[in-house]
């Protein structure tokens, strides 16, 4: 039977039995850091592909310094452990691979430093991203925060009761998901993913200054529409006339892959159908997502079953 995999304090063992105790800081105060990581099953292949999974790690490395976080382990050793999480597993279909870093003190004090610290990954299955026909968003009356309150381009436990916020109030209102604004009014990103727009025939999506995470699927996607289809994507301030004005707009996230987006604020993007660059787009992630263009091998940390 498969089964969810977990690595906790040195084992290999189901989650159920990984536990931690109810003091532990990072519980009280979102001192953690975590990732998402894709271990996309190849039915024909019959192998996983874990896509960028050393990209992952040295981003959640880089988040874990920013929280004082200071783990015995590099992203090499991170990964062959998450390798053999999935193996252990079992599963025959898409693994979703979730790493944390945290404060793992079992104490009560608001700070970062002087404290101990664990990481742990989890290897399971997750319902797919509802994307059928396209995603119908809002913005969110949510504003993002700016990275001088919580930085950013960390992937922060404690910083997505933010993204938390803006998705139920969007899913409450009969929404797919909500995008986030700046303090300033510049376009940021959704719950969990990035934002791109096309914008008289140009790709567009917001600078690592507008309160973004650096998503490896934007870059993905970025180098991509540069490389296959000699089109450079232009990192600008969006406002909220800018989505109205689109032609076409996606999401981009591990968990989500490229996400159209069909509407925005009860107006249609562009014609109200995805776009042919969406479209597009989608196509060639997928397949760099799955291993199956042997040019970006570097992406690829590959399990097989066989
Ligand atoms: N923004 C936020 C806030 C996210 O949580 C995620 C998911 N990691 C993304 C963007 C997309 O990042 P990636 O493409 O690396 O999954």
């Amino acid at each position: 039977m498969p089964e969810p995999c977990a690595y906790f304090r040195g084992q290999f063992m189901h989650p159920r039995d990984a536990r931690i105790g109810i003091m532990t800081h990072a519980f009280h105060y979102g001192t953690g850091t975590f990732a998402g990581i894709n271990a996309n099953w190849d039915e024909e292949k019959q192998r996983f592909c874990l896509f960028r999974i050393k990209d992952h790690y040295r981003r959640q490395l880089g988040s874990c310094k920013m929280l004082n976080i200071h783990l015995p382990i590099n992203e090499d050793e991170m990964a062959d452990i998450t390798v053999e999480a999935v193996r252990r597993t079992n599963f025959r279909q898409t693994v979703y691979c979730r790493p944390v870093a945290y404060k793992s003190s079992e104490f009560i004090g608001v700070k970062l430093h002087d404290l101990e610290d664990d990481w742990f990954v989890v290897a399971t299955v997750l319902p797919p991203f509802a994307t059928t026909g396209g995603l119908r968003c809002c913005t969110s009356s949510w504003t993002r925060v700016s990275d001088n309150q919580i930085p950013t381009h960390g992937k922060i436990t404690g910083m997505y009761v933010n993204g938390a916020l803006a998705k139920t109030e969007a899913n409450l209102a009969g929404f797919d998901d909500g995008i986030m604004l700046t303090a300033d009014g510049h376009v940021s990103e959704g719950a969990v993913t990035n934002t791109f727009v096309v914008l008289k025939g140009r790709l567009i999506t917001p600078p690592p200054c507008d309160s973004i995470l650096l998503g490896i699927t934007r870059d993905t996607v970025m180098q991509l529409a540069r490389n296959e289809l000699g089109l450079e994507t232009i990192e600008r301030s969006l406002v909220r006339s800018d989505l109205y004005q689109a032609e076409e707009a996606f999401f981009t996230g591990t968990y989500a892959g490229v996400a159209p987006i069909v509407e925005i604020d009860n107006r249609p993007v562009g014609t109200g159908d995805v776009g042919p660059l969406t479209t597009r787009l989608k196509e060639l992630y997928t397949e760099v997502a799955f291993g199956r263009n042997p040019k970006y091998s570097d992406w690829y940390t590959f399990l097989e079953t066989q």
